[in-house]
This record gives structure tokens, C-alpha cells and sequence, in this order.
């Protein structure tokens, strides 16, 4: 028996004797299956092939991120908190050099994660830190393996620890939840964005998609309340799901001006 994970998304499958036959996860069309067919590997031997790298973004806040490269590729991003540290998003590879640099940090208090693209491994990063995961339950049924330690929110917002909340904004995933950071960028607020909100190349400019691999926007109405759902927060950074994507200062402004440029785009015509 062993724990399959889906070398396209990073999404880990119940226990069983071989590889699941296919991975819904990558055949919704918000992802894809690979030209030569789904590649399944195991927690076993990722940790063989693969190490985490560390980083830290500021006082509080640490990115781990997998090298090489694994699946998707995106980051987590273990944030420090007087009542304990939350792990935003989530990898696959828990190794054990990774578990021990997670305790002498404080260990999780809690797990949330932005959407089921960063599924991936939570179920063992709970287990190892004894500790919930919060996902939103309009994406309950993305959860390809069930576990006790998983807690559905409902609503907009969700006060995960005092000036740390989860709002949830829709858009790329029904569920899609943004974390706002109160104390972040030196207490003028941060966003952990995962690619509800992607930060682009653009580093002054963040985007909104239905589906990233195959280019596919979201409707000028999603985008507008996305814009504003956010507007009444204060924040001036956001860190987005990937390494180097983060918008470092004007955050909040940044967020309007591409919303309302991502809706002119959609609505004139280009010559
Ligand atoms: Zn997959
Ligand atoms: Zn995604």
C-alpha cells in the first residue's frame, strides 16, 4: 500500500496497493493532463529526488519551496504569529528535514489553503503537527482524500487567528480564499494570494483567471467583485503563489488598476 501522488498537480491519493486510473484534478479543465498520459509517483521516492529550500520574506513570514521543481510549483508560506504559526498553501514533499525546521519554528497551529491546487499533501502535514486544515466548503468536493483533520468554513470571511483572515473571493475556484495579514510588510498589511489573485510577471501588475495552463479568463463582473471584496482591506504587499512573485509596496492599488484594466481589455475591441 502506498500514498499516489499526481506528478501533474502534486494532488495525493488514498492509501492503496497501485496508482488511482486517473486524476479528476487534472482533467477539469481549470489543469491538464500531460500529452504522454498521467505520471504518479510516491511520498517515498519524491523525498528521494527532492529537497525544500527555505527562505524568509520578513520577520515573520518563510516561503518553502520544492527543488527541483515538482508538479505546479508553488510555494507555501509558513507565517509566525504570537498564537501560533499557520502554513498558507500547501507541497507535497514533507521530508524530514522539513518537519524539523517546522518544529523549531513552533510547529502549525493550522493549515489554509487557497484553493485544490495546493491540495496536495495537507492530510500528512496535519497529521505531523496535529493541527486542522481550513478549506472552503464550496470546494469540498475537489478532496480527493478525505481526512478528519480537514474543517470546512462557509461565508466571505473566517478570523483564523486575531489580524490573520481568510476571505474568500471566488473567481479561479468557487472556494478561492485570499489570507490578509494584518501585522504583514512592517504592519501595513499583506496578502498571501496564492493564484486567487496571481501576481504577475509584471511585478506591478496581478491577474485573475479561470484556468492558468489554458489560458482562460474570468467574466468582468468576477473581476469587479473580486476588486471589491478586497477594497475594504488595508493591505500594501501581496505574496503570490509562486517564487519572487510578490507585489512589494502600492499593493492595494495595483489590485484596482489591473482589475479595471483586466475589464476594459475584456470589453473593447482589439484592432
Ligand atoms: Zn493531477
Ligand atoms: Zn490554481
Amino acid at each position: 500500500m502506498a500514498i499516489h501522488l499526481c506528478c501533474a498537480c502534486g494532488t495525493s491519493y488514498p492509501d492503496a496497493h497501485g496508482p488511482p486510473s486517473r486524476c479528476p484534478i487534472c482533467e477539469d479543465e481549470r489543469q491538464f493532463v500531460p500529452r504522454d498520459g498521467q505520471v504518479w509517483t510516491t511520498r517515498e521516492k519524491l523525498a528521494r529526488g527532492h529537497v525544500n529550500g527555505w527562505r524568509q520574506l520578513e520577520t515573520d513570514l518563510f516561503e518553502i519551496h520544492t527543488d527541483p521543481g515538482f508538479a505546479i510549483g508553488q510555494r507555501a508560506l509558513l507565517l509566525k504569529t504570537r498564537e501560533g504559526n499557520i502554513l498558507w498553501d500547501c507541497i507535497a514533499l514533507l521530508d524530514d528535514a522539513t518537519e524539523a525546521q517546522v518544529r523549531a519554528l513552533g510547529g502549525l497551529r493550522m493549515i489554509a489553503i487557497s484553493h485544490p491546487h495546493y491540495y496536495t499533501c495537507m492530510q500528512d502535514w496535519a497529521r505531523a503537527f496535529a493541527c486542522p486544515v481550513h478549506l472552503h466548503a464550496a470546494d469540498a468536493d475537489w478532496i480527493v482524500r478525505p481526512d478528519p483533520a480537514i474543517r470546512h468554513w462557509h461565508g466571505d470571511t473566517l478570523e483564523l487567528l486575531p489580524g490573520v483572515t481568510l476571505l474568500r473571493l471566488g473567481g479561479h475556484f468557487p472556494g478561492g480564499a485570499v489570507l490578509h495579514w494584518a501585522e504583514g510588510a512592517e504592519a501595513r498589511g499583506a496578502i498571501l494570494s496564492g493564484d486567487i489573485v496571481q501576481v504577475a510577471a509584471d511585478l506591478g501588475r496581478v491577474s485573475f483567471l479561470w484556468s492558468y495552463p489554458n489560458m482562460m479568463p474570468l467574466s468582468a463582473a468576477t473581476v469587479k467583485r473580486i476588486a471589491g471584496a478586497l477594497a475594504p482591506w488595508r493591505f500594501d504587499r501581496i505574496y503570490g503563489a509562486f517564487p519572487g512573485r510578490e507585489v512589494m509596496t502600492g499593493a492595494a492599488h495595483v489590485v484596482q488598476r489591473s482589475a479595471a484594466r483586466y475589464i476594459e481589455l475584456l470589453q473593447d475591441d482589439q484592432p
